[in-house]
């Protein structure tokens, strides 16, 4: 039997067994299919109840992600939640997609959980440079309100999650993102794919302008394998720029060996887009 990492315990029993909230401590915890959604119909995956979905969105049953739809049902069904309404509803959630471009007339699409403030900041401070696992909880909640994107399922996409490079995961002694990645999975039924490997080991891009992270991406990352399927999902904790995001992505578009300009400007043989837990302030 595969054992458990020590964090995972720790979300099983703040999912099934606390009965408070992960972040006030004090309020019961609502079952996410109870907490209000401002976004229920563009995405079907994220509806609670069979019950409240329109007719016309319905999946049929011969749908893949009807199967995934059902047991996201039983699961919400069960969870206890990890927040309570009060402080759900004190975050902002899902801001307003923002753009970059990964090759001549292609966008990246990049859509986040939430911001970068409080009291998500000091939970992905905490969980990434003091391996906090506590905070993990309030990070999977906020992963927990992506949508998944429409039409995506465990058969035609993949996520790819921000990679990290040898020297740094030796230094940190674990990679957040490929946590926090895992949980993405879990929650959209996705499975991950690790064919991209981040060779750059020089500068870190915290501190830097725009201008000199995108020159210190130049060549940051390389295909070693040709992706599985066409729909790429980028995944990264924080997004400010976009820059590391749009960096994977042009890799991903251009090193395909079967994949020349003219295949990406004419037939969009990958569509890629980007998703990460919060959205970074630029100044
Ligand atoms: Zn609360």
């Amino acid at each position: 039997m595969r054992l458990l990492a020590p964090y995972q315990t720790g979300l099983w029993l703040a999912e099934y067994l606390d009965i408070r909230c992960q972040l006030c401590r004090v309020y019961r915890s609502t079952p996410q299919s109870q907490l209000s959604q401002n976004y229920l119909l563009s995405n079907i995956s994220s509806l609670p109840t069979a019950d409240s979905i329109p007719h016309s969105l319905k999946p049929l049953p011969n749908d893949p992600s009807f199967f995934a739809n059902l047991r996201q049902q039983f699961n919400h069904r069960f969870n206890s939640g990890l927040l309570c309404s009060h402080c759900h509803d004190s975050i902002a959630w899902l801001p307003k997609p923002f753009n970059v471009d990964i090759a001549a007339g292609t966008v990246l699409s990049i859509q986040t959980a939430t911001y970068y403030e409080y009291p998500l900041r000091q939970a992905i401070r905490a969980f990434k440079h003091h391996e906090d696992m506590t905070k993990l909880p309030l990070l999977l909640h906020a992963i927990r309100q992506l949508p998944r994107p429409h039409g995506c399922h465990h058969d035609n996409s993949v996520i790819v999650a921000m990679p990290t490079t040898e020297q740094r995961l030796v230094k940190r002694g674990f990679d957040p993102v490929s946590i926090l990645s895992a949980q993405l999975s879990k929650h959209w039924q996705i499975p991950l794919w690790h064919g991209v490997k981040r060779i750059d080991d020089t500068v870190s891009q915290q501190g830097l302008t725009r201008a000199e992270r995108l020159s210190n991406l130049d060549n940051a990352f390389v295909l070693i394998e040709k992706p599985p399927v066409k729909r790429l999902l980028l995944f990264d904790d924080v997004a400010t720029t976009g820059a590391s995001l749009q960096a994977l992505g042009r890799t991903l578009l251009t090193s395909s060996e079967t994949v020349t300009m003219s295949d990406i400007q004419t037939n969009h043989k990958y569509h890629l887009s980007a998703y990460a837990v919060a959205h970074g302030n630029q100044s």
